[in-house]
């Protein structure tokens, strides 16, 4: 019996062609299923009047040629040439808006973990819709999340600045744990036991007014957390990174998710304690609708960051 397609999309972009879903593979001793070396991106396209955009990604694909780097891969493309395929690739598939999953991986040609200078990578992308990951209720009335048992890595030894799939084993199993616990999602700490971010998301706080993320170290400097902390800026309010503590997330009254996947996602509860009133915040509120002003180009100063073919 042939298996069941999983398709959400018609066409991926694989090493230079448009393969129709289906056959879009890789044999099962690639390199990178085994070793997770594979690394990736993720970004998305918006419907905006003006047709369909692209939401920075500039700063997506380099930092995608930044990991391919720190895994001393190479791959013929430039930031603009993936810019170029991503639009062609969303028009080919009838995309109006969705999400943008760039893969850089090491296929079969490679056994063992020994890797030569200049292994042969091959290149994918792949394009799906994808409404909102949290659901459209923790969208709109915020998530509950744990702070998992889960830390992340020293920085001696995890690269947070890639995106890079083996790394994304604690987060897979932190979300996990806080998904069978009843969680919607996990906060993680750094090996200190400060904050650092959620699984695929980073953390943002209010107090009095003042915004607080930690600051970069433990964390992926996520390209949403850039957009927040220029949004705030510009709509005046205060914003610093620093340590944040799991006691200062009880005690504040506002906490928010940013991530390409969750956009600007409220929480409401944070293992067991109420945030705030339990209802997203005016800051956090303020921050997501001119968030999604600027994802459609509707906010005059950050225009640029949205890109048509
Ligand atoms: N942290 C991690 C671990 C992530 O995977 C992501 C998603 N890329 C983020 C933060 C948010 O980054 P961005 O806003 O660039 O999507």
């Amino acid at each position: 019996m042939a298996p069941k397609s999983n398709a959400d999309s018609q066409f991926v972009w694989m090493d230079g062609k448009f393969v129709p879903y289906d056959n879009a593979t890789t044999h099962v001793l690639s390199h990178s299923l085994h070793y997770g070396g594979a690394v990736f991106e993720g970004l998305r396209a918006y419907a905006t009047p003006q047709g369909t955009a692209l939401f920075r990604p500039k700063e997506h694909f380099d930092r995608f040629l930044d990991s391919v780097r720190v895994m001393g891969y190479s791959i013929p493309y430039s930031t603009q040439d993936l810019i170029q395929i991503s639009h062609e690739l969303i028009a080919k598939n009838g995309f109006k808006a969705c999400y943008v999953r760039p893969i850089a991986y090491i296929n079969d040609s490679i056994r063992g973990l020994k890797l030569p200078k200049t292994p042969e990578v091959h290149t994918a992308i792949a394009v799906w819709p994808w409404g909102k990951y949290m659901g459209d209720e923790g969208h709109l009335k915020g998530v509950r999340v744990k702070t998992s048992t889960f830390r992340r890595a020293d920085v001696s030894s995890s690269l947070p600045l890639a995106k890079i799939s083996g790394a994304y084993v604690t987060s897979v199993l932190a979300r996990r744990e806080a998904t069978l616990e009843g969680f919607d999602e996990a906060i993680l700490l750094d090996p200190h036991g400060f904050v650092a971010e959620g699984s695929g998301e980073n953390v943002f706080t209010v107090k009095n007014n003042e915004i607080i993320t930690p600051s970069v170290g433990y964390l992926l400097p996520g390209i949403t957390r850039d957009c927040v902390i220029q949004i705030a800026k510009e709509l005046g309010f205060s914003l610093s990174q620093e340590n944040i503590t799991r006691n200062q997330l009880y005690v504040a009254d506002e906490v928010f998710f940013t991530g390409t996947a969750v956009e600007v996602t409220p929480i409401r509860e944070i293992d067991h304690h109420q945030i705030g009133t339990g209802s997203p915040g005016p800051v956090t509120q303020k921050i997501k609708e001119t968030f999604f002003k600027c994802t459609l180009g509707q906010v005059e100063q950050f225009k640029s960051w949205i890109d048509f073919p």
